[in-house]
């Protein structure tokens, strides 16, 4: 029988021995053997350095986020063939939508998320800092991709979600990535890599793929590298003090077992909408993938006297719970990935029974629906309750990884919060509230201990993704037994994959170095007005000086008029003690008008259309009688795709709007945001 690919160094190859056996979940039927013998860990690393990263490094994020956006088009278009591959891991129709499409989905997000990056290889953090009396000398931070690899190890629940929610964030940092998913469901990963790496989407190195055990694979790692490890505490903690990675200080992001709690606020009695939503959401969290995701409920943290109510209508819910091969119809949740899974999770739940007591789930399964009751790793939910939460801490310490739950009393708001942060650290946390008193209490007082809270009431529950649901462009991770990472959510995930430096000199050395002109930067001479000029022919720098306009009292009350804006600092001179102003100043947006009025070229052009401002300030009260002028300059300038044939092709050029009074200082500073055709047509 074949072995499960692995990827590297250019050519898929499969390892020696006999390797590992891989087998269906539902019913044990040997799928494939998995090895990694003979393979030099060091040099599949190097690879990935030498190879991968020089090419993705020099791609711009515009670039690096089409890219990711042409590779989720094209998995997309494949995905039903995952499905199949999906089930045999034991997981449902609905568990596969969110290992294959949430992965995905995951990719699209952060291909979008370029549109918060330059259109460079690197990336220009925060402001400038002025460091001098007179302007001459300035700080700022660049951030350029690291000169390594992200090493990815991943636990065996989400294979594909797993590997995608990682690698679409270090792609459009500019690193490539060496993915090594859990041994156990290394199979499923294989096979969207195959597609990955047939459709040439991503340059050669940027993806290698090692399917089964790596126990070496920190050995080589470097200094520019950045390991990221989601799995048991156990196995994070023992990586994490790897002497490689202490030695050469590599970034360890590392994800692990959390003991997640979900509250019952003390408003949501039994009858009201919040209780019922909470019933739906503790019990699609423990049965959803049969309950092996990092993010499920594992503590119920419930007031007292609704404990025995919550408990009866869970188990009621729970009973409804078809169980079998996620093949078969009506079949509503799986099979954990393994038998071992069940032992451990058995193992788990026999810690937790030593002081609570099992309510639901107490004669384990007598049927399932298709598979092989003996053979398959099915296990039936467990609903326990532990009644002393504050002597009794196991509940707090012990993941049973699986479809287990332990319902925890409360008597006030304190002790929920106490108890929800006794887990010591997790990734998420819910409460079910209609009250936002409640709501205010309880985040500000344990988001500390959580990388998420969800506040789910009857006004989001239609719309809300669900406590268990990470989200591409929020945090994913969380403090403490969660282990402590952050690496992923929106621009701060991409920015774990990138060296900050900060760089200091004149404005005009660090407008070239950055390409975003900073405040001082000697002007360059556009030779002709910048409305005249195409997109490739604008430069950084380049700006027009205006003629000047004198401001008179009629421009304030007409443009009040105009816009009916009559506050009482533009219409009424005798209001205006105690204020800042000495006369009707004129109104901010009419200065802004006014620039606009001095520097537009009014006749056709290239500039297609202003689509909005950026960091507008109104910086000096401007009275009439004051003459003011507009230095326009080209900020930065950002490519654009085109979006079908037909489309027109342009890019967006951000203008500085400097206005400044006849002493020559600023009076209103803004940047705006134009779109600008190209010169050629054809790109
Ligand atoms: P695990 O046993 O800790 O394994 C995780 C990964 O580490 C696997 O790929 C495993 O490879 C690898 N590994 C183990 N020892 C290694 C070593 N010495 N060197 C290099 N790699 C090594 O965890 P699991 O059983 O797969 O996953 C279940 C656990 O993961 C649960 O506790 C769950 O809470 C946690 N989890 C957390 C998150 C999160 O986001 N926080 C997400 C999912 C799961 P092999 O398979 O080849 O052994």
């Amino acid at each position: 029988m074949n072995k499960v690919g692995n990827y590297i160094l250019g050519q898929w190859t499969e390892g020696a021995g006999d390797g590992t056996p891989l087998v269906d979940a539902s019913n044990g039927q040997l799928i494939s053997y998995a090895s990694t013998e003979g393979i030099d860990f060091g040099q599949v690393l190097d690879y990935s350095r030498k190879k991968g990263n020089p090419a993705l490094r020099k791609m711009t994020f515009q670039e690096r986020g089409r890219m990711i956006k042409a590779l989720a088009l094209h998995l997309f278009s494949m995905k039903d063939k995952y499905y199949t591959v999906s089930y045999q891991t034991g997981a449902t129709k609905i568990d596969s939508w969110i290992d294959i499409e949430g992965g995905i989905g995951n990719l699209f997000a952060n291909a979008s998320l370029r549109k918060k990056f330059p259109d460079q290889p690197y990336y220009i953090d925060g402001e400038h800092a002025p460091l001098s009396k007179g302007n001459t000398f300035i700080g700022h931070h660049i951030m350029v991709p690291k000169e390594g690899v992200a090493v990815h190890i991943n636990a065996f629940n989400f294979p594909i979600w797993g590997m995608l929610e990682k690698i679409a964030v270090n792609l459009l940092a500019g690193v490539p990535a060496v993915v090594k998913p859990a041994t156990l469901t290394s199979y499923l990963t294989e096979a969207m890599v195959r597609d990955i790496i047939k459709s040439k989407i991503l340059p050669e190195g940027a993806l290698q793929l090692i399917c089964g055990s790596a126990r070496t694979l920190l050995d080589s790692v470097e200094s520019q590298d950045v390991v990221t490890f989601t799995g048991s505490a156990d196995t994070g903690r023992m990586l994490k003090s790897h002497p490689r990675i202490i030695s050469e200080a590599v970034p360890f992001n590392m994800e692990a077992d959390s003991l997640n709690s979900s509250i019952l606020g003390l408003d949501a009695a039994p009858g009201t909408a919040e209780f019922d939503l909470f019933i739906k959401e503790v019990r699609k969290e423990m049965t959803v993938k049969c309950g092996q995701k990092c993010t499920a409920i594992r503590r119920i943290i419930v007031p007292e006297k609704w404990v025995e109510e919550v408990q009866l209508q869970l188990s009621a819910q729970l009973q409804k719970t078809t169980i079998g091969d996620p093949r078969v119809e009506g079949v509503r949740m799986g099979a954990l990935a393994g038998k071992e899974q069940v032992k451990e999770v058995q193992e788990r739940i026999a810690e937790l029974r030593k002081t609570a007591k099992v309510v639901y789930g107490d004669n384990g399964i007598l049927k399932v629906l298709g598979g092989d009751l003996e053979k398959g790793a099915f296990i039936s939910p467990v609903l326990l309750i532990e009644e002393k939460p504050f002597e009794n801490t196991a509940v707090h310490e012990v993941e049973a990884f699986g479809p287990v739950s332990t319902i925890i009393p409360y008597k006030n708001l304190d002790e929920a919060i106490q108890l929800a942060k006794m887990g010591k650290g997790s990734l998420v946390s819910s409460i079910a509230t209609y009250d936002n008193n409640i709501a205010r209490e309880y985040t500000l007082g344990s988001a500390s201990h959580h990388g998420r809270i969800l506040i789910l009431n009857r006004d989001c529950a239609k719309e809300s993704t669900g406590h268990g649901s990470p989200m591409p462009l929020l945090v994913h991770g969380g403090p403490g037994r969660a282990g402590g990472g952050e690496e992923m959510g929106g621009v701060r995930g991409v920015k774990h994959y990138m060296q900050r430096c900060a760089i200091q000199g004149s404005p005009t050395t660090l407008s070239e170095i950055t390409q975003q002109y900073q405040v001082g930067g000697k002007y360059k001479d556009p030779g002709q007005h910048l409305f005249r000029k195409h997109f490739e022919e604008l430069e950084v720098g380049e700006t027009v000086i205006t003629h000047k306009r004198t401001i008179t009292e009629a421009d304030i009350v007409n443009f009040g008029n105009v816009s009916w804006d009559h506050f009482y600092a533009h219409t009424d001179e005798t209001s205006l003690d105690g204020t800042i102003f000495e006369k009707r100043v004129a109104h901010g947006y009419f200065i802004l008008s006014a620039a606009a009025g001095l520097f537009v070229d009014a006749a056709k052009g290239p500039v297609l259309l202003n689509y909005g401002l950026e960091e507008c300030r109104f910086t000096k009260p401007v009275y009439a009688g004051a003459t003011i002028g507009v230095r326009l300059t080209v900020k930065e300038k950002v490519d654009q795709e085109k979006r079908s044939e037909d489309d027109i092709a342009k890019g967006i050029v951000k203008y500085l709007v400097d206005v400044y009074d006849e002493t020559g200082e600023t009076v209103a500073i803004a940047t705006i945001l134009t779109m600008v055709k190209k010169l050629d047509q054809s790109q």
